[in-house]
């Protein structure tokens, strides 16, 4: 099996190292070929996704992405600047699915900013569509506005719309990984003020029908926002469109205190995906060795276990990423007093080590 690796910018490098090292520490062999992105690629050959690199994306079977992105690229031409290799990346792939897990380990739970009782334990999963929506749809822009009572004046609009495939085939990624955790899901939409969100609601509640072991529910956003800091641990599976997903999974991802600890997956319809943590390329730290390497390592085990089909070893990954937690290992953004603080290259080891144990 042939994993592309794209480490990209700033701390990229440095997290996507210690994550190949695990993978490299597993039984199972796996063939990686690195190329550069982002930054990194538009430096090798003027473009920020070079064409080698998509091709090298497309033949692999999973891809696994550090970051992109540095503040010295702000002056580019947007086609040019190094978030464009994600989007493209995603557009040329057909990611739609994006997974993205919070999960809190009660070793951490001091880190976050809600209360020990709130979050500890707390797992659970968002699904965000990520190709559709008022993020895609036709026609946007500026104009003067044609008519009302603000007639003649400058005006800017975007289309929310979602087509019945794109609504179907996330529901199915839904369910199916609801069936795989709890079989709890709770589709999130606004179908009370907008047309294409009761679209949404109907068509997850007709693909429901093909999956009477999952419980669904409907949640409206606004509520959802609330619900996700009053009780996030009644939430297990979360299914939404790309802009509500979007602001969802960033609460969620504050739940768990630090962002260094949160990996995501974005999958095609034959579970080919792209693995990164959520977090960006950090350039106020790159190069100093503090990164913290874990939503990396985890992005690698969702990779193994989403695309590569080697459940027992994203187990084992997962398991030794939380012992080298028990054993108060802590990079500067999880650190606490009592615990040890050690940075990238270190507690990468330490995964390593654990592995091996
Ligand atoms: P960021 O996520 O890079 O950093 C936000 C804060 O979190 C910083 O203080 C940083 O030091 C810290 N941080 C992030 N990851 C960390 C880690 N693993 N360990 C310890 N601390 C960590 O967000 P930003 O500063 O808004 O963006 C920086 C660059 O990253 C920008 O160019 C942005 O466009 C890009 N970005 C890229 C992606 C991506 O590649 N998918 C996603 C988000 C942002």
């Amino acid at each position: 099996m042939k994993i592309a690796i794209l480490p990209g910018d700033g701390i990229g490098p440095e997290i996507v190292t210690q994550a190949v090292n695990v993978l490299n520490a597993l039984d199972e062999k796996f063939e990686m070929e690195t190329a550069p992105v982002g930054g990194a690629g538009y430096e090798a050959s003027g473009h920020p996704l070079p064409d080698a690199t998509l091709k090298l994306a497309q033949d692999a079977d999973a891809i696994l992405f550090g970051a992109v992105g540095d503040w010295k690229y702000d002056t580019l031409e947007r086609a040019l600047r190094p978030e464009q290799a994600i989007l493209g990346l995603r557009k040329n792939l057909k990611l739609f699915a994006n997974l993205r897990p919070a999960i809190l380990y009660p070793e951490l739970a001091g880190a976050s900013t809600l209360k020990p009782e709130v979050v500890s334990g707390l797992d659970i999963l968002i699904i965000r569509e990520l190709t559709g929506d008022i993020y895609f749809g036709q026609p946007r822009g500026m104009r003067e506005c044609p008519d009302g009572p603000f007639k003649g004046e400058r005006e800017a609009f975007d289309t929310m719309r979602y087509a019945e495939t794109e609504i179907r085939r996330i529901a199915h990624v839904a369910f199916q990984t609801a069936q795989k955790r709890s079989k709890r899901l709770t589709s999130v939409d606004k179908a009370n003020v907008l047309e294409t969100f009761q679209f949404w609601k109907d068509i997850v509640t007709d693909v429901h029908k093909e999956y009477p072991d999952v419980a669904l529910d409907h949640m409206y956003i606004d509520n959802a926002a609330m619900q996700l800091v009053r009780a996030p641990k009644k939430f297990d599976v979360i299914v939404t469109g790309n802009m509500f997903g979007d602001i969802l999974s960033d609460e969620a991802s504050m739940l768990t205190g630090s962002i260094g600890m949160l990996p995501s997956a974005s999958l095609d319809a034959n579970n080919k995906g792209l693995y990164e943590p959520s977090h960006g390329s950090a350039p106020d730290i790159a190069g100093k060795g503090v990164a913290n390497p874990l939503a990396t390592i985890l992005s690698a085990a969702m990779m193994l276990r989403y695309s590569l089909g080697k459940t027992e070893q994203a187990d084992r990954i997962e398991a030794a990423v939380k012992k080298v937690l028990v054993q108060g290992l802590r990079t500067p953004d999880i650190y606490e007093a009592g615990t040890t603080k050690v940075g990238t290259a270190e507690i990468g080891q330490a995964v390593v080590s654990a592995l091996a144990n």
